[in-house]
């Protein structure tokens, strides 16, 4: 999905960052979870930190009914989709604009009449757009100043890394680009944790002043302390505002969190709206691979991360182009060979497959039994480059060849790559 303005912003800045790294292939798959916004929110103002009062909607009607009872002076009416930019974008329905002000409830249900059910298309968003589910009633406050305040894991720092500037707001980007000396850094050391004189130094950097500079620190501490607990790997905030009446408050919430940590992290990866995701994806996170789409039209079908980026490169370098990947991972069943087979074959692109397994914790046997069944249960119409490496591979290799089917066989990666691309070709 798209990148995050965070990465986005460090990057500009010529630091490394952990975040969209992919060149060449287009990669459509998003590199962490990412909840909503009123997701974000709600794990914020239960870990102390200032937002909104809120309500969420899925219909006009319950966007009216959570207008009426907010009971505010004015609220403000925010789509809830994935990507930034909404404040400036637009609706298939004509609507200009996914977040709204207004003091009239009425038009609260107006305006969500043009939000769910339509797609907005943002500067983030894939062309298109996204559908619009939920919407976000909250309690509208002034703003009298917008500043900018993210914290990410990022490699150049070896770890956590707290990025703020006095000039928030909707167009950070260019600010990066333009003005570079107004974004500060302050380096957290993961052991130490945040000190006392960098939450300080980044309030009086982003321009707090008397009462609101202790209150900006204590908010920065507390989303440090969140970003922690919750293994996130980018909060960002913008606008992190100030109110006339003297509050600092967090407008916008973007949090993304490491996937590596789900098994810790149940109730958070509970919240995932796969509703924005691809549905191969979706899919097959379920029998636990990774899918990933591209724009070719040669399926591979590997095992580990490293060995499908080996995979598509060897590909590109013969003249092809990859239409997925799906990765297998390490305790391998051969039930889960038949379903990636059914979620690579289900992509109308794909014209071939070529499956490049290294057998280290996988047995070869039980990946080559798995291709036969599938290739007979679901009558395969593409062509098939199998190579297998490592335990049992022997044993593999005559399950396939006795197998009857019309299966190629690679002797290694260069050779499977140049059947996959020769198999198209012919055609
Ligand atoms: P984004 O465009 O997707 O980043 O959505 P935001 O939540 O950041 O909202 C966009 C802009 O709307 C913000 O930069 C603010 O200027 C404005 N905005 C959002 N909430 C409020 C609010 O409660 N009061 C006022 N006055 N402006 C708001
Ligand atoms: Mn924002």
């Amino acid at each position: 999905m798209a990148a995050s303005m965070a990465g986005h912003v460090l990057r500009q800045l010529g630091a490394s960052s952990l975040l969209g790294r992919n060149k060449g292939a287009q990669v459509t798959t998003r590199r962490w979870l990412n909840l909503q916004e009123y997701q974000s929110k709600k794990l914020m103002a239960d870990n102390g930190v200032t937002v909104q009062r809120f309500f969420v909607a899925d219909s006009a009607g319950e966007a009216l009914e959570a207008a009426k009872r907010l009971k505010a002076r004015e609220i403000v009416l925010k789509a809830q989709i994935l990507a930034g930019g909404r404040g400036k974008g637009v609706f298939d329905s004509g609507l200009k604009g996914g977040v709204h002000l207004t003091k009239d409830p009425n038009k609260v249900e107006v305006l969500t009449k043009q939000m769910i059910g339509y797609h907005l298309s943002t500067k983030q968003t894939p062309q298109g757009g996204v559908k619009v589910n939920k919407v976000m009633v909250a309690e509208a406050l002034d703003i009298s100043r917008e500043t900018y305040l993210a914290i990410l894991m990022d490699r150049a720092c070896n770890g956590p890394v707290l990025v703020g500037s006095p000039q928030g707001g909707v167009d950070i980007e260019e600010v990066a680009e333009k003005t570079p000396e107004l974004i500060f850094k302050e380096e957290i050391d993961i052991f130490d944790g945040i000190q006392d004189n960098q939450t300080l130094r980044m309030a009086d950097n982003l321009g707090f002043k008397g009462p609101l500079r202790q209150q900006a620190a204590d908010q920065i501490k507390r989303l440090y302390q969140l970003f922690l607990k919750v293994d996130a790997t980018q909060v960002e905030v913008n606008p992190f505002g100030e109110t006339p009446e003297g509050q600092v408050v967090c407008f916008d919430a973007k949090i993304n969190f490491d996937d590596n940590a789900q098994f810790r992290q149940k109730e958070i990866f509970a919240m995932d709206d796969t509703s924005e995701t691809d549905p191969i994806e979706s899919e097959a996170a379920k029998y636990d691979l990774k899918y990933i789409g591209m724009d070719g039209n040669i399926a591979c079908f590997v095992n580990g991360a490293g060995l499908a980026m080996a995979t598509c490169d060897i590909i590109d370098l013969h003249g092809g182009k990859p239409a997925n990947f799906l990765d297998l991972g390490g305790g391998v069943q051969e039930s889960q060979v038949y379903q990636a087979f059914k979620l690579l074959t289900a992509d109308p692109k794909v014209e071939a497959i070529l499956i490049n397994i290294f057998g280290g914790i996988v047995n070869c046997a039980i990946i080559a039994n798995g291709i036969t069944k599938a290739c007979r249960e679901l009558e395969l119409k593409v062509p098939l480059v199998v190579r297998l490496e490592g335990t049992n591979v022997n044993e593999a290799k005559r399950i396939l060849k006795e197998s009857g089917l019309p299966i190629t066989s690679a002797n290694d990666l260069d050779d499977a790559a140049r059947k996959a691309v020769a198999s198209i070709r012919k055609k």
